[in-house]
């Protein structure tokens, strides 16, 4: 039996789980797949929005600005990557012009500090940007954020001061319980708990469904991107936006925390909650406008294409709030951009608004917010690398050559409190396999790894999803001689 169920281990659920662990209260979380941060989390733009675009007064607006504000602090608390790179919104017509000052003026009302940049300007900033353009908005707060270990790391803290983390464990229905929830996984597991919080994403109007009827819908609306390898000659330094739309911020062309670049995403319903395909007219679309605003992006530099899918809702605005039949059951819905800029404000404002309201909250004395600070071998000195290696030869030996990812670096996840068990999570924490091979070179010696981490055999090892085994069969047998 815990005080609160979190339901799903994105961005919102693992920040809210680890804001929950400063206070003397049993958590648990239940993720469905099997390591967090599998959902939207992990197929976004990673931008940390200023707040230059949510409608004043809503909670996206009130949320994003104080995410934002929250960043510096959540990053190094968490050792997650950071860069306040800033953001140019950009107008390439005479008529985007008043628009970009109704831009400057919304910004200013959502408190986020901006200036409007005069053509030259901008093509100081940026010498590859259209050089037809008129103008832009600069952002300077906003920023890129690494949001693969965002929700492990967070998750990771969560663990570290009491929480307990079950993956692999599916909701499939809430039932009250006199004064407790029972929550059924389908596992046939059951979960006994006094507060729930619904953080399940996509699915979160399911999730909300199965203990009343929701007034509200989330359409998945799908975004297409392609990533850009490592490319020597600096692309662009900022997060570049065209003008918003009534389809969102548009196709931005960004460095990322990685070293790469991301241009995208598109926005179209999808017939789906789990459609992340990509297809070949929406990514030339992509492309089209892309190079609108940036001529000489290196699409010959392409090393994969991916998509994500938002939860959008039909009420245009986060749908943070109790469940109108019961108090216990607090619903985080709706949660599409700029949530993953919003999440730690929106850990904030759940425990303080609603978790408050229910529970009585008694701070811990003993919670400590870090998580340990991981090696990265690619961002150190030779100096500071050779004296590593010196002492713990296993950082000498690299197992991922696009990334420089060494054993060392992957051996350290094994000792984390949320380990990765998957092909995939070992990406997300080390980036072993996100380079330009994707993983061609790497994945028999991460697989190799994790078996023998977790005495798994080889052919059991999944790469990330139910079955998606990588090695399932012998092509032939090993001979003793
Ligand atoms: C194309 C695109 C671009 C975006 N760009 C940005 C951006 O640049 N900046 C920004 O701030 N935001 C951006 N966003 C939005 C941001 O990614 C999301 O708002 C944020 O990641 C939402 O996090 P979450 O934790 O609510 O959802 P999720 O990360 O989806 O987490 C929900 C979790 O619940 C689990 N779950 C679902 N059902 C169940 C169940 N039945 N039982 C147990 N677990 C369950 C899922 O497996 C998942 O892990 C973008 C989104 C998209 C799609």
């Amino acid at each position: 039996m815990f005080d609160c169920l979190v339901i799903g281990a994105g961005a919102v659920g693992s920040l809210i789980a680890r804001k929950l662990s400063s206070y003397q209260l049993s958590i648990a979380i239940l993720e469905k797949e099997s390591d967090v941060g599998s959902g939207v989390t992990m197929a976004n733009s990673a931008i940390v929005h200023s707040g230059y675009d949510p409608v004043p007064g809503t909670l996206k607006a009130k949320l994003n600005v104080l995410g934002n504000k929250m960043f510096d602090q959540i990053a190094e608390e968490l050792d997650v990557e950071l860069e306040r790179c800033g953001s140019l919104t950009v107008a390439l017509y005479d008529e985007q012009l008043p628009l970009l000052e109704e831009l400057s003026k919304r910004s200013k009302e959502n408190g986020v500090p901006v200036k409007l940049l005069s053509k030259k300007e901008v093509l100081e900033m940026e010498p590859n940007i259209n050089p037809n353009v008129k103008g832009a908005l600069f952002a300077p707060t906003a920023g890129l954020i690494n949001p693969f270990t965002l929700p492990v790391h967070a998750c990771e803290n969560a663990v570290d001061n009491g929480a307990k983390l079950f993956l692999n464990e599916k909701v499939v229905s809430i039932k009250k319980n006199g004064e407790l929830f029972d929550v059924k996984c389908e596992s046939d597991n059951v979960y006994q708990a006094k507060v729930i919080i619904n953080c399940a994403g996509i699915y979160s109007e399911e999730i909300h469904k199965m203990i009343e009827d929701v007034d509200y819908q989330l359409i998945p609306r799908k975004g297409e991107y392609f990533l850009l390898d490592h490319y020597s000659d600096s692309l662009v330094k900022h997060t570049i936006f065209p003008l918003p739309s009534a389809k969102g911020k548009g196709i931005l062309v960004s460095p990322t925390t990685g070293g790469t670049y991301i241009v995208g995403p598109s926005a179209e319903v999808t017939f789906s909650k789990d459609d992340v395909s990509t297809d070949k007219p929406t990514l030339d679309e992509v492309k089209r406008q892309a190079l609108e605003m940036v001529p000489s992006i290196p699409f010959n530099q392409v090393i994969r294409t991916f998509a994500g899918t938002r939860p959008t809702p039909t009420t245009h605005d986060f749908i943070i709030d109790f469940a109108k039949s019961d108090k216990n059951f607090i619903t985080c819905s709706g949660i599409e951009s700029p949530g993953l800029a919003s999440s730690p404000a929106i850990a904030e404002y759940v425990v303080n608004e609603f978790v408050s309201k229910v529970l009585s909250l008694k701070k811990k004395d003993n919670f400590n917010p870090y998580v340990r600070k991981r090696v990265n071998l690619a961002k150190m000195s030779v100096e500071e690398k050779n004296k590593l290696i010196k002492e713990h030869p296993e950082y000498g030996e690299i197992v991922c050559n696009c990334e420089k990812v060494s054993l060392g670096e992957i051996i350290d996840e094994f000792k984390s409190s949320v380990p990765p068990m998957t092909i995939k999570a070992v990406r997300k924490r080390t980036r072993a396999g996100f380079g330009k091979c994707q993983g061609g070179f790497c994945l028999p010696l991460v697989t190799r790894e994790i078996s023998k981490k977790f005495n798994i055999p080889v052919n059991k090892i999944l790469y990330q999803f139910k079955d998606s085994y990588v090695a399932p069969y012998k092509v032939k047998e090993q001979k003793d001689d």
